[in-house]
């Protein structure tokens, strides 16, 4: 799991050969996934602290009187002794006062006694924290402290790194020291020399070197613009090979047209949108190459059926197809929803996902692979799947369709291997997220697109409000309301369960980090990049809600419905008896994760409500919004934050402006940066992005750039047979984005 990080070939080392790294600490290393020296360098921090702006108290005193804090440095000497007092809970506290030429102020530490023995009058000690103005004089607490000596430096940037149980900053800071001295000038480039000249970037040890010792804020911009760069073009390249390669010729043309008999079956009309799509799908079926197209089209805009009937055209013409989905809830819908209507047709369809049971697997997988049975009734021609489908065993029979749902949400690595089970079979990508403009030059590769750019008629647009949390009540009425009216209704909540309160710390590094400020934009030199560090740093954000006990609450709070809750914890089979329930109508609400995020079709639910709205992405609340609306019924979407977060409110507010899925990416792009788009949405809640500056990139011309020098490279070189270093990577990220599901 490590190879793909390295980039120091075979002078790679185990942490365990750095001083003092023993069986745990190793062990608390694996947790953050660093195994190797060379893991340790590519482990970045997650923010600096700026200890270098050194203040004067006078200076302090006039910003924090107005009541706003300042988090910085002052060099302070000890005034007093230090009183130690013991409040409630045998909690102890530390004062003292300490001042410079300009000024006094008063320092507190909590839990900390031992520091009654540092602090002793006349020291002097560079104070670094979170100053404010309460009664009458400023005031600090458990700021942090170095001795001060005259003529030394001490460091001005220093690195504040993610922590996983076992480490603390200070080893850190010590380790990655270390292992700079001993590995940091083997760190090898892995980018075409051309590229980082175009794009006039350093390179990728001096990088490494400045992320974890900044000797400037102009350096650490530098360092900072690289790896953002790196970020987005391994993810571009990523995309740029999507479905890319050679024309192959068609060993699959159609011998059947006539959808006649398909349509009659619909209780619908199909629209002009989705027959413009379908004559583009039945033409490259027919034409001289095997089909390379993506099929894109706002949610609800109808993509099933299109897939459906393009199924439909190729088993009709003597072929299987199979239909690839990125989760079990979204494979057993559409199992439900198309075998039905394929049994009407004469034609068989199965289901194969993780947890289809070993024997009628085993059946399954003979059936798929008995050439025998070609056009007989019931023979299996349509294999509706998950990743199940991938798996060395499954052979599937003259399959000459393949089509992949939701198709972001697959690693590239998955793409091609579901298309290897067909030998050059034609391929249709479907995706309902809006890819914005300035990535649309990559996103696609080299696709042929359809776009169904027209919603069916008769959908009323759906109601959407933006409530803070004493609206509950009200909302509770409405949930009623809706029920009374044989609707259903959606909660989503962002956490599955609640956080167990992690113990406080007591070391002040820890402690200061409570304090801690990202290095933002405006504290940077201009070099045109507006990314921050990571967005989850925001101690006084309201806490989570957990769909576990939401649903327990609900229940109490409406006892007259019928709850049901479903999240990515529960297995498979319980997930898909309460969606099936949901679907007929037996549950009246259901409390979910974003689980239900992609694809799942409930007409009846009429009312979505989404907890702690401020934690997800507008794209991916716009995906959330595309699961009501589906019926003729008039539905809402409530959106419910407490958050104080400056433009929090704004952000949610462009949901309310617009129900076009391409604005509304376009708008998060330019708000939030690239996160929901060059990664699958939902990571960012999780934190495991390996992507978090360029997640947060928000420069388009930037990303524009980056974009256009990733397709050149694989327009040059599409294997990067020429880069193995480079590949190395990309194929990491393939192999992570394979593992993403929720
Ligand atoms: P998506 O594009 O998001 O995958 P679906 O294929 O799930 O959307 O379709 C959304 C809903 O619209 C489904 O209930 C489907 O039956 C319905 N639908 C599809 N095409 C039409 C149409 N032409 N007229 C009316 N309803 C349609
Ligand atoms: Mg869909």
């Amino acid at each position: 799991m490590t190879d793909g990080k390295n980039t120091m070939g075979n002078r790679d080392v185990p942490v365990a050969a750095l001083t003092g790294v023993g069986e745990k600490r190793a062990e608390a290393f694996a947790k953050a996934g660093i195994f190797t020296m060379s893991d340790l360098l590519h482990y970045y921090p997650r923010a600096y602290q700026n200890r270098g702006d050194v203040r004067p108290l006078e200076c302090i005193r006039e910003i924090t009187k107005t009541g706003e804090p300042v988090t910085c440095s002052a060099v302070l000497t000890v005034g007093t002794e230090p009183q130690v007092r013991r409040i409630r809970n045998n909690m102890t506290l530390v004062k003292f006062s300490a001042f410079d030429e300009t000024g006094s102020c008063e320092i507190t530490y909590f839990h900390m006694e031992y520091v009654k023995r540092t602090f002793h009058v006349g020291a002097v000690f560079r104070f670094f924290g979170r100053f404010t103005y309460d009664y009458g004089r400023v005031q600090v607490t458990n700021p942090i402290y170095e001795a001060f000596v005259e003529n030394k430096v001490l460091p001005s940037l220093v690195p504040v790194y993610p922590l996983v149980a076992g480490l603390s900053q200070k080893m850190l800071y010590q380790y990655t020291g270390e292992a700079m001295m001993k590995l940091g000038g083997s760190l090898t480039e892995y980018l075409p020399a051309w590229v980082l000249r175009e794009a006039s970037l350093p390179s990728h040890g001096w990088m490494v070197n400045v992320l974890h010792r900044p000797q400037s804020t102009e350096q650490l911009e530098a360092a900072r613009r690289r790896l953002v760069f790196e970020e987005l073009f391994l993810q571009f390249v990523c995309m740029a090979q999507n479905g890319g390669g050679a024309k192959i010729a068609n060993r699959y043309p159609l011998t059947w047209n006539d959808i006649s008999r398909f349509e009659s079956l619909l209780p619908y009309t199909l629209t002009d949108a989705q027959k413009r799509c379908l004559g583009q799908i039945a033409g490259d079926m027919d034409g001289d190459y095997a089909m390379n197209r993506i099929l894109i089209g706002d949610v609800g805009s109808g993509k099933t059926v299109v897939a459906a009937i393009s199924a439909y055209l190729a088993i009709r013409s003597g072929y299987r197809a199979a239909l690839m989905v990125p989760t079990e809830i979204l494979a057993a819908q559409h199992y439900r929803e198309l075998s039905a209507l394929f049994e009407k047709l004469g034609i068989g369809t199965v289901l194969l996902t993780g947890s289809t049971p070993k024997k009628k697997r085993e059946a399954i997988l003979a059936s798929l692979r008995d050439d025998s049975l070609s056009m007989d009734e019931n023979a299996a021609s349509l294999i509706i799947g998950t990743h199940a489908l991938l798996t060395g065993d499954v052979q599937i029979d003259r399959l000459g369709l393949v089509i992949i749902d939701e198709q972001h949400r697959f690693g590239v690595m998955q793409r091609s291997a579901i298309l290897e089970k067909g030998e050059d079979c034609h391929c249709l990508f479907m995706s309902a997220t809006p890819i914005p403009r300035t990535l649309s030059l990559v996103a696609y590769g080299s696709l042929a697109v359809s776009s169904i750019d027209a919603l069916p008629k008769g959908r009323q647009p759906i109601d959407t409000f933006i409530v803070n949390s004493s609206y509950h009540a009200r909302m509770l009425n409405f949930i009623k309301k809706q029920a009374e009216e044989g609707h259903q209704t959606y909660i989503v909540c962002p956490a599955v369960e609640e956080k167990i309160k992690e113990k406080e710390s007591t070391d002040p590094e820890e402690l200061a980090n409570l304090s801690l400020f990202d290095l933002t934009p405006d504290g940077m030199p201009s070099a045109g990049l507006q990314t921050r560090m990571d967005f989850a740093l925001t101690p006084d954000a309201p806490p989570l809600k957990a769909a576990v006990t939401y649903a327990e609450t609900l229940a109490e709070e409406l006892p007259e419905l019928k709850v049901g809750l479903v999240h990515g914890k529960m297995k498979p089979a319980e997930k898909d008896a309460v969606m099936a329930a949901y679907c007929r109508g037996e549950i009246h609400v259901l409390v979910a994760t974003t689980v239900i995020e992609v694809g799942v079709n409930v007409p009846s639910a009429t009312l979505m409500i989404v907890e702690n709205a401020e934690r997800f992405g507008l794209s991916q609340l716009h995906q959330l919004r595309g699961r009501v609306g589906r019926g003729d019924a008039k539905s809402f979407f409530i959106l419910v934050s407490d958050s104080h977060e400056e433009g929090a409110m704004a952000r949610l507010k462009t949901l309310k402006d617009t129900m076009s899925g391409y604005e509304i990416a376009q708008a998060d792009l330019e708000m939030r940066g690239a996160g929901d788009f060059i990664t699958g949405t939902g990571v960012r809640q999780s934190g495991q992005s390996m992507f978090r500056l360029a997640a947060s990139c928000r420069d388009t011309d930037f990303m524009e750039h980056t974009a256009k020098l990733a397709k050149e490279l694989i327009g040059e070189d599409p294997e990067l047979a020429g880069w193995p270093a480079l590949r190395e990577k990309v194929d990491r990220i393939r192999y992570e984005g394979s593992r993403m599901e929720n």
